[in-house]
């Protein structure tokens, strides 16, 4: 029988697709390469799950799990024919225990669900990707996403306390769980981030924050983007972590305002948007730090928002951005290096000069708090030479970043997109070590074969440990 037949003689034909345009939709996810599809299933149990790995494993033919497919770094997208297996059907809440403050859930849920699910309880999940109406829990851990809220509370690993997972071999484990200190090596904390190569997430136990007594949002508006980013510095400087704090710079302000009328004042050059949360006495000092550190730095305005709405407005405007870039171009190249804050002002300089130089514009929105920049690039595919402009530019950017003392993704993964960057912070010995923990669990490459780990990573033969003497 068929790979097909086989997985269909148990999900049933209507779970497991070849059709041509199913194969077309599916051959692409959030970036900008497409890869070969041979067969979607959308499994609804974990059962399922072991079965179709089996299934996949006899055929020889590889698996690429997929959430919403919203990645940027074509982490989902198969390099070869592979079992495509989508997971967003498994989008159950199994458990929420108010008590402890922690969820069951499943890989497909989205996360914008869950933390309306538990809103009721005064609670929520913290990682808050600008996707996260769309994107799903397992993605998440996949990618170790991050979001704009994750500057005070961490990125996703801070809040996975355990994963089930489904191996190679079509077992079921549990890595980590709720015990506060679990024993033993934390396997958890390998699977998140790992980008679907180590085997497909079928459920999380998630931690669940307490929502803050008290938030105050901020606006601040800048003449110069480096009083901006002189601010972001001097405010972590000063000991004041705000739950969130994000830049713009006037070009996406125009594009957001056009079409979100946000409330952003559209003539800054540069405009910060954070967020202070906790104790009520405390966010009211913190603010009133915050806008007095931006005054000191020549902020042209510094308002707080009026309301509850008003701020709900403005973080409406933040999230919608990458969306608004459609009115500039059909297609946009969207950056994620992580930079030292102390170097924001230079690499912002440098990002222009390389986007200028390679005939490109160029806009910033970004995690300015953690460093974590995101440049986008508009432009048209269907122009010849303006995609490999493009990608030029980007590997320009990363390298640039990476000089500053940063990093190739703070949030996006490296995927196919940065795959062939890791030598840039990665040594032959750590790379070789990564890979050596991949073959532990996946000796025969079944899970996403060719993402993250540039060829030739397994370079070094240790051969037999010597006997102890
Ligand atoms: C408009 C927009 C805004 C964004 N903003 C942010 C942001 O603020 N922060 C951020 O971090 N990202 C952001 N992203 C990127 C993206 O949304 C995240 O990377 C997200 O975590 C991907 O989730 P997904 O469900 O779409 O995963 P997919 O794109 O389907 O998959 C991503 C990776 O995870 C793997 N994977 C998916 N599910 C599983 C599973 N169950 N088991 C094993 N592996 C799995 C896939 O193989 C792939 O390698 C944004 C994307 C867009 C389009």
């Amino acid at each position: 029988m068929s790979l097909a037949d086989d997985l269909a003689a148990f999900l049933g034909p209507g779970r497991v697709k070849t059709d041509p345009l199913e194969r077309h939709v599916y051959a692409r996810d959030g970036g900008l390469r497409t890869g070969p599809v041979e067969v979607i299933v959308h499994p609804r149990t974990t059962a399922e799950v072991v079965e179709i790995v089996r299934t996949a494993r006899n055929h020889g033919s590889p698996v690429v799990a997929r959430g919403a497919g919203t990645g940027l770094a074509s982490g989902a997208v198969p390099t070869g024919p592979a079992v495509l297996v989508v997971l967003t059907r498994m989008d159950e809440i199994h458990e929420v225990d108010e008590a402890s403050r922690t969820a069951w859930v499943g890989p497909g849920l989205i996360n914008l669900e869950l933390s309306q699910h538990i809103a009721p309880l005064g609670l929520h999940y913290a990682p808050d990707p600008s996707s996260q109406s769309i994107c799903t829990i397992g993605g998440n851990v996949a990618t170790n996403a991050g979001g704009p809220h994750c500057l005070a509370d961490g990125t996703t690993v801070a809040h996975v306390l355990g994963i089930e997972l489904v191996t190679v071999d079509g077992e079921v484990v549990m890595l980590g769980g709720a015990a506060p200190d679990p024993i033993g090596l934390d396997l958890r904390g390998v699977v998140v981030g790992s980008e679907g190569t180590v085997g497909v997430v079928t459920r999380v136990l998630v931690r669940l924050t307490e929502d803050a007594p008290a938030t105050r949002t901020l606006l601040l508006a800048f003449g110069d983007t480096a009083d901006a980013a002189a601010t972001v510095s001097d405010t972590v400087a000063a000991g004041v972590i705000p739950a969130a704090l994000e830049m713009m710079d006037r070009v996406m302000v125009g594009l957001i305002e056009n079409w979100i009328h946000a409330g952003f004042p559209t003539d800054a050059a540069g405009v910060l948007l954070a967020e202070l949360a906790g104790h009520p006495a405390a966010v009211e000092a913190e603010a009133e730090m915050l806008s007095n550190i931006a005054k000191a730095n020549g902020a042209l305005s510094a308002r707080l928002a009026a309301d509850a709405d008003e701020a709900a407005r403005w973080w409406k405007g933040r999230k919608g951005a990458f969306g608004a870039v459609a009115q500039r171009a059909p297609d946009y190249y969207l950056h994620d290096t992580v930079v030292p804050r102390s170097r924001l002002v230079d690499i912002l300089g440098r990002v222009h000069e390389i986007a200028e130089r390679h005939d490109l514009e160029v806009m910033n929105v970004f995690h300015a708090g953690d460093g974590n920049l995101h440049p986008l690039m508009p432009f048209d595919a269907a122009e010849p030479g303006t995609l490999e402009r493009v990608q030029a530019a980007a590997d320009e950017i990363v390298t640039a970043s990476v000089e500053a003392g940063g990093t190739l993704s703070g949030e996006h993964g490296i995927g196919l997109e940065k795959r062939d960057l890791m030598s840039l912070v990665f040594s032959p010995v750590d790379l070789d070590a990564q890979a050596r923990l991949r073959e532990a669990f996946d000796p025969v490459g079944l899970f996403n074969p060719d993402k993250v780990l540039p060829a030739g990573s397994r370079c070094f033969d240790y051969g037999r440990p010597a006997p102890a003497q």
